[in-house]
């Protein structure tokens, strides 16, 4: 038995419990589909598969959970970063931006459903998830959002400000809104745990098994990993923010921007009673978003973007600590156990985009920071389209892929746009009154 890589530090790797074990590809196979990539969205895609009796194999080059599935907050939000129904509808028509959205509102129902049903063991809490407004503008946003997504069959109601004053136990924001179907999960169990799924459901899976080369041979793509090969109908490619040049452009289409997670020391039950009783997760309408969640711990799990990699995390610590105080000044001092950061994918429309980049080579990329939900539903999306529905026929377009031009350069114009967001969100920001 050959043990998978160990996840870099963070509080997940040092709670979530151990995933399945899983061998190296050796030899060649063939299969109906090869699923490149062990997150959630590779795992998902297995899952429904093998459920739809398909032979199918994953590869993953490090271990399961190893990209942005394994190091997130956790927060399972049935919507999009920025698009709202009535974006997509503009821009992709009614019908298609109608197929759109139910896939968005029904993608944390999915999460939880999966959850209960393989009985995956990973802090699962369905208690929902808030989006509070900073400022009265993004009150009106918000008050919008809930109307939009309870005409389309969501659950989703505003939260005046009084009302939400007492569920984040904070007088910080002006009034949210809640969608119930959303909560929180410890994002490595989950991913282990979809893992396990997968394969009890009959699919193999790979840790330590980079694809290195992927060909198309007659009507066949095959897929080679240093000790072996596969030979399939079908390949997703489910590498997310963590894709290399496997395929040429597809890492390009995407910025991957830098996320840093930080969980603190276990706060007393008091104090915990104070702070979102209900146990939600929230995260704000900032550009530079604010958002956290409790674990089963009680520890509270935050985190703020960075312009670049940091070795010495003090100045981090300080501010996000600060950030905490001040929107609960009952904590007092903030000390935070575990530091850890993951890529996010950023699109350049703020969109995740769905491609079919040959035939029968299918991927999706860009969550822009909403991925839990959507990365599994989107693996089901993946799955139907292998097991026969027509790629044109699927709830979300399939388009051609536009790798950002002088992506290089772009990467460091998302540094940028970073301080534009921050400089954007202290203009808006009022004090509630
Ligand atoms: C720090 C952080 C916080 C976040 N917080 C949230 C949140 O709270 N809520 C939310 O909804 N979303 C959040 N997200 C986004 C969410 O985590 C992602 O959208 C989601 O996990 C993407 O899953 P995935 O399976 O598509 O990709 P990943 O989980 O990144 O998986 C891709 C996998 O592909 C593998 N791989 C790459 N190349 C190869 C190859 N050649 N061969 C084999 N394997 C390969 C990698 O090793 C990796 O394991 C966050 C992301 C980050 C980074």
């Amino acid at each position: 038995m050959t043990n998978p890589p160990a996840h870099a530090p963070s509080l997940w790797a040092a709670t979530a419990p151990a995933g399945p074990e899983t061998l190296p590809l050796q030899g060649e196979r063939t299969a109906d589909c090869i699923v490149i990539g062990g997150g959630y969205t590779g795992l998902s895609t297995a899952l429904h598969l093998a459920g739809a009796g398909k032979d199918v194999v994953v590869l993953e080059a490090a271990a399961l959970g190893w990209g942005a599935s394994g190091r997130n907050n956790g927060q399972v939000i049935p919507t999009l970063s920025r698009a709202d129904p009535s974006d997509l509808m503009t821009r992709f028509g009614r019908e298609k931006g109608l197929a759109m959205s139910g896939v968005v509102r029904d993608s944390a129902a999915l999460v939880f459903d999966l959850i209960r049903r393989h009985g995956i063991e990973c802090e699962a809490v369905q208690n929902g998830w808030i989006q509070p407004a900073h400022s009265p503008g993004r009150f009106h946003l918000a008050q919008r959002r809930a109307k939009q997504w309870a005409e389309l069959g969501a659950p989703a109601s505003a939260i005046p400000k009084a009302d939400l004053d007492a569920r984040l136990g904070s007088t910080y924001w002006h009034g949210g809104w809640i969608n119930p179907t959303g909560g929180h999960i410890n994002p490595l169990a989950y991913a282990r745990g979809l893992g396990g799924a997968a394969m009890r459901a009959g699919a193999s899976v790979h840790e330590r098994s980079p694809a290195v080369r992927l060909e198309r041979r007659g009507d066949r793509w095959r897929v080679e990993t240093p000790s072996g090969a596969v030979t399939a109908e079908w390949v997703v490619l489910a590498t997310g923010a963590y894709s290399d040049d496997l395929w040429p452009g597809y890492r390009q289409t995407v910025i991957p921007v830098r996320s840093y997670q930080m969980a603190t020391a276990p706060i007393s039950d008091n104090l915990r009673k104070s702070i979102v009783p209900g146990n939600e997760a929230v995260s704000d309408t900032h550009g530079d978003l604010y958002f956290f969640r409790w674990t089963a711990q009680g520890r509270l799990v935050t985190g703020g973007a960075l312009f670049s990699y940091i070795a010495d995390e003090s100045r981090l610590r300080r501010r996000i600590g600060a950030r905490l105080q001040r929107l609960f000044p009952q904590l007092g001092e903030v000390k935070f156990d575990h530091v850890w950061h993951g890529f996010i994918g950023a699109t350049t429309d703020r969109i995740p985009h769905l491609h079919l980049l040959a035939p029968g080579l299918l991927g999706w990329i860009g969550c822009n920071g909403r991925g839990v939900a959507f990365a599994t539903i989107m693996g089901r999306v993946m799955a139907e389209a292998v097991a026969g529905r027509p790629v044109a026929d699927a709830p979300w377009p399939a388009t051609r892929i536009e790798p950002i031009s002088g992506h290089g350069l772009a990467r460091q114009l998302a540094r940028g746009m970073l301080l534009l967001y921050r400089w954007n969100d202290r203009k808006e920001w009022r004090a509630p009154a």
